[in-house]
């Protein structure tokens, strides 16, 4: 059975780049029947938040990112990860660093000054025959992970390919600080065992931790998972997307009336493909979703393409799907709608792209409007008023239905003498606040009586 997971850090509001890193492997999950579990990475205590953890769980709810276990918390997982480095000590695989931040620095600056890469230099490592230091007093040692020497680890990222890194290049990684507290890179390990994570989908910037947590695997006598490293979401200035630079928190498209599924589409899109296949439902996507197409480079995020694909999922709705979405944006208004609405959203969802543009027509009907004042200046004339008035009487008379709405606008044509658009645009502006609606009658059709009749009147 394939397990993946989801294991954000809590240290800033979750955005759409980071929220991507939970689509993968959650559709790859439900692709193969497998289990899809929460991790929230919460060991950086200065950064994390609550707060950024409710992003993360709201935004996963929203998008239907359902996970069958967690959410675990790192920080709850404190004496696991103990207990774990007690046993890889007690096998010989960790071994105390008494090195100094000092000695550290002097170390570091020989070789850079030497043109090599910086790395620990194994003071500290015993081996055979070899004779330590004397240990310091009163210094907390670090914990050194004693990395294998010799060879290489090796990996076929079903991202990035096969990917060869020779141990020499890694030193031995510091995976408990002085005061016992066990370092990222060792967590993630015994948390991708302990979950027994098969896959790990991630972004590429944890590429090179995977050499070292494969070895820190092994150490544990584990086979690692297989990797999958994603590439960046870049934001539209072509910048690795963060909040810094203007991401906004996943939960705020919810707001602005982006539809979870369209999301899941446009996110889908972003690093991964079906064919030329732009337009998929939740179903298809699943049906579809394999590791072998995700994207080698990385994907620019673009807010138009977004709407664009709300805009077709928006389209494809069902008009009693829709109505409670638009209804639940308009109660957040105070304005409260009825069974027309689901007739409304028929009207107008070719003319919007989200739920709260189309909300701004709904509210039309429900709640009093100001027409556009220079559209109701241009439209809404002195010449044009006896005509208006002959069409509001009319309207007062007829049945309410759109075929006698239609023919009372017609009636009111041949009396004055008008072309249809000359009296249908001030119509259009008194009644729903501009002059650019779906057909007139339709429209009348759908306010009652007495809101046209005295929007009419209104002038
Ligand atoms: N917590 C890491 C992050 O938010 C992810 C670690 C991982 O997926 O292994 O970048």
């Amino acid at each position: 059975k394939t397990r993946t997971r989801f294991a954000p850090s809590p240290t800033g509001f979750i955005h759409l780049g980071n929220i991507r890193s939970a689509l993968y492997p959650w559709a790859f999950a439900r692709a193969t029947g497998g289990d899809f579990i929460l991790r929230i990475e919460d060991t950086d205590l200065e950064r994390s938040t609550q707060a950024a953890v409710d992003v993360i769980i709201e935004g996963m709810r929203w998008l239907g990112l359902d996970y069958d276990e967690g959410p675990f918390y790192q920080m709850q997982r404190m004496d696991r990860y103990k207990a774990v480095l007690a046993d890889l000590h007690a096998a010989g695989h960790v071994y105390p660093c008494y090195m100094s931040v000092a000695e550290l620095d002097a170390l570091r600056e020989r070789q850079m000054a030497a043109k090599e890469k910086p790395r620990y230099d194994g003071t500290w490592r015993p081996a055979p025959g070899k004779t330590l230091p004397p240990v310091p007093a009163g210094v907390q040692p670090v914990l050194r992970f004693k990395n294998p020497q010799g060879g290489s680890v090796v990996w076929d990222d079903k991202v990035k390919g096969r990917i060869e890194i020779s141990n020499d290049e890694l030193d031995d990684l510091v995976i408990a600080r002085p005061d016992g507290t066990p370092t990222y890179n060792f967590c993630v390990v015994v948390d991708d065992m302990d979950m027994a994570i098969t896959h790990v989908i991630r972004g590429d910037d944890h590429v090179n931790n995977t050499p070292r947590q494969i070895n820190i695997f092994r150490a544990l006598g584990k086979e690692p998972p297989v990797y999958a490293h994603l590439p960046t979401v870049l934001n539209e200035q072509g910048e690795k997307m963060s909040k810094r630079n203007g991401a906004k928190p996943v939960t705020q498209y919810a707001e602005e009336g982006y539809l979870p599924d369209a999301m899941v589409n446009y996110l889908a899109r972003l690093g991964w493909s079906h064919g030329d296949d732009e337009i998929f439902s939740r179903a298809q996507f699943l049906q579809w979703f394999n590791l072998d197409h995700l994207g080698k480079s990385a994907a620019q995020f673009d807010e138009a393409k977004l709407r664009w694909v709300n805009a077709q999922h928006l389209k494809a709705m069902a008009d009693d799907a829709l109505a409670p979405l638009v209804a639940a944006v308009l109660r957040k208004r105070g304005i409260t709608a009825d069974d027309r609405l689901p007739l409304i959203c028929a009207l107008f969802k070719d003319r919007c792209d989200t739920t709260v543009a189309l909300a701004d027509w709904a509210a039309a009907f429900y709640a009093n409007i100001t027409p556009k004042p220079e559209e109701k200046a241009q439209h809404v004339t002195e010449a044009i008023k006896p005509a208006l008035a002959l069409l509001a009487e009319k309207l007062g008379a007829c049945a309410w239905d759109k075929v006698s709405i239609a023919a009372a606008i017609k009636e009111v044509l041949a009396a004055q003498g008008l072309r249809m658009p000359q009296l249908a645009m001030p119509v259009r502006v008194l009644v729903m606040g501009t002059a650019q609606t779906p057909s007139l009658d339709a429209v009348l059709a759908l306010c009652t009586r007495e809101v046209v009749i005295s929007r009419l009147n209104a002038i």
